[in-house]
């Protein structure tokens, strides 16, 4: 008491003003400041060794490779270093088989799922014994050039095409959509054709049949089918024809009328039209070399 006095009489005040930090404040403000501290030595230690396994300099934080060998081998931790460098290092490569696995998995799903080409639904088999039903309406937009196609595989002709000319080849429709009359006009201009080389009505009939399909038998009364670039045989020996053989099928096209398969399609080697089935279909159909027909016998 006596020495606080003298201090008030010596105007002395400092005393005055430390008494306002209690020493339980100076202890939590030198905690703050420890806990501050040890916040920015943490994050900066995380900081390096995230750098460090992103720049591929060490393996995998060593606290997975340590809860790994545990897991593992508890005999591990008795050996020496060696050891568990060895042990580690397995552990790491099962590490990475399980998300492979995953991806795997799901990656089936995905493709399914994200391709625009995949069709549901069992292709229409249309042929010279299989008329289109007489109930059947096609769903037609229009497409460049005057023609129609079917509203539903449109986008797969038009990134086939797109996908083609990124590749240098140049696609371009010929034939799509036929109505039932414009297909009429056609096979009755084929008729008369062979009529004009000396043949009998019948006999030009069946010739006529063999190139422009009946009306109602066409496959281009679907609004699903395209006769690209060339009407000729040579075809085939075109840049486009060759794409045409190694990615119609990723867009869900096939090639309709192969050589060697006359005696089943009846219908006359056709290198140039194509049947939009979908994408899962159609790979199967060109991988295997077969027809529509026999896909779906
Ligand atoms: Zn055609």
């Amino acid at each position: 008491m006596n020495q606080d006095k003298k201090r008030r009489a010596n105007g002395n005040s400092r005393p005055k003003k430390k008494k306002r930090y209690s020493r339980r404040q100076i202890l939590f403000n030198r905690l703050l400041v420890l806990v501050v501290f040890l916040a920015l030595v943490f994050g900066v230690v995380k900081g390096v060794r995230w750098a460090l396994v992103k720049l591929d300099i060490i393996d995998t934080p060593s606290v997975f490779e340590s809860e790994v060998i545990v897991k593992d081998n508890k005999e591990t931790e008795l050996q020496d270093t060696n050891d568990e460098e060895k042990t580690a290092k397995t552990a790491n490569v099962e590490e990475q088989a399980e998300p492979a696995a995953e991806e795997e998995y799901t990656g089936i799903d995905l493709e399914n799922a994200s391709d625009p080409y995949y069709e549901a639904q069992t292709p229409m088999l249309v042929g010279p014994n299989n008329p289109i039903p007489s109930d059947f309406v096609p769903n037609l937009v229009d497409i460049y050039g005057g023609y129609k196609f079917d509203k539903k595989a449109v986008k797969a002709l038009n990134d086939m095409m797109e996908a083609a000319k990124k590749d240098g080849v140049s696609l371009y429709v010929l034939s799509a959509y036929r109505s039932f009359e414009s297909q009429t006009r056609l096979f009755t201009q084929k008729v008369d054709e062979y009529v004009g080389y000396g043949n009998d009505k019948e006999t030009a009939v069946v010739y006529a049949s063999k190139w422009v399909a009946k009306p109602g038998t066409s496959e281009h009364g679907t609004g699903l089918a395209v006769d690209l670039n060339s009407l000729e045989e040579s075809f085939d020996q075109t840049a486009a024809y060759k794409w045409l053989q190694a990615h119609c099928a990723e867009y869900g096209f096939i090639m309709r009328y192969p050589k060697d398969k006359t005696d089943i399609t009846k219908i006359n080697y056709e290198p140039w039209h194509y049947r939009y089935v979908g994408s899962n279909h159609a790979k199967i159909i060109m991988e295997k070399g077969i027809t529509l027909e026999e896909y779906l016998a």
